[in-house]
């Protein structure tokens, strides 16, 4: 039996929903045509979680900080429909040079400066992007649960927090900690283990996968075990898919029921995308994705 759950997630907190599968737009750094084509296909496809970051441009093909957001303001200023499509989240908390930035004068700022170049007045989730560990968890959580109170955020989430960090800021929380965004794919394990998923299934949290096909390399092979490449191919031959789609699979497959957030800049691949939510994995498939990936027997 599969064990991937196909149904849509619920954000805690919120009467909202999201796709199993959502749409990344740290690579989104085109021109406003490209970008309304990829978020209409996005949509489109079940797509239904917008993910960008204030930071998002400054580098991956950018031209600066807040300028994957102005392109996202940009479409959604000429296609308002979209906006009421999507459940939108972004990310603030990153300002170079300083690495991290969780300080109340410093998001307050930030999370205005998201809301003005993305031309809306509410994000749907709002996370912290990585965390400050000189900022106390108190104090940031005044400030989320204030943007809250203020109407400009529905749910709030982090992003790369350990699941110590995430449980301190809880702890200060009236409303809850919705998302938790870590680096998750079959060639990063290691949410698996350090508690991210874990505690993502205790406390109800969705966990959002960044660089599900491992920023490409996933589709490459470029950097990965031999072995890891051959299993994903022979699953792929199985199922009849591209070895992504199995990929992308394998994070739906977790019982937290992650959601793979999806970087590809070609509206073909979004649609290739949706072909995980019909691929049956069971138990034997992970844990050989796992043993493979990993090159360690499982004990
Ligand atoms: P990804 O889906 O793992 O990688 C996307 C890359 O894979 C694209 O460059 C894409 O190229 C390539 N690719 C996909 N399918 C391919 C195929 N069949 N053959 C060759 N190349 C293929 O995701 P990501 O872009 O690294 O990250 C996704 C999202 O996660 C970001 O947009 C962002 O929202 C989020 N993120 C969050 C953090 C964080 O710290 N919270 C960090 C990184 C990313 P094409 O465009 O040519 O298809």
């Amino acid at each position: 039996m599969t064990l991937i759950d196909t149904s849509p997630r619920r954000v805690p907190g919120t009467d909202l929903t999201i796709g199993p599968i959502g749409y990344g737009c740290w690579r989104l750094t085109s021109d406003v045509g490209h970008a309304t084509e990829m978020i209409t296909t996005a949509l489109d496809n079940g797509l239904t979680l917008i993910d960008t970051a204030d930071v998002y441009g400054l580098d991956w093909g950018g031209t600066g900080f807040g300028t994957n957001e102005e392109l996202l303001g940009r479409v959604l200023a000429a296609n308002p429909e979209l906006r009421e499509r999507m459940v939108l989240a972004t990310k603030g908390g990153i300002l170079p040079p300083t690495p991290y930035d969780s300080s109340s004068t410093y998001l307050v700022k930030a999370l205005d400066d998201s809301l003005r170049r993305l031309q809306t007045d509410r994000v749907d989730i709002y996370m912290i992007h990585r965390p400050d560990m000189y900022a106390h968890p108190e104090h940031v959580a005044q400030v989320l649960e204030g943007f809250v109170t203020a109407g400009k955020v529905r749910a709030i989430g982090v992003s790369n927090y350990t699941p110590a960090q995430t449980d301190a800021l809880q702890a200060y929380l009236d409303v809850p900690v919705s998302v938790t965004q870590p680096q998750f794919s079959a060639a990063h394990t290691a949410p698996l283990r350090d508690g991210t998923l874990d505690q993502a299934m205790k406390d109800g949290i969705v966990p959002l996968a960044w660089s599900p096909l491992a920023g490409g390399r996933l589709a490459t092979g470029e950097g990965l075990r031999p072995e890891l490449v051959a299993k994903l191919h022979k699953l792929g031959v199985r199922e009849g898919v591209h070895n992504t789609v199995i990929a992308l699979a394998f994070v739906l497959a977790h019982p937290s029921r992650p959601v793979p957030i999806v970087g590809s800049q070609k509206p073909e691949r979004l649609f290739e995308a949706t072909q995980a939510l019909s691929v049956a994995l069971d138990r034997n498939d992970v844990y050989d994705i796992i043993e493979a990936s990993e090159g360690v027997p499982l004990p």
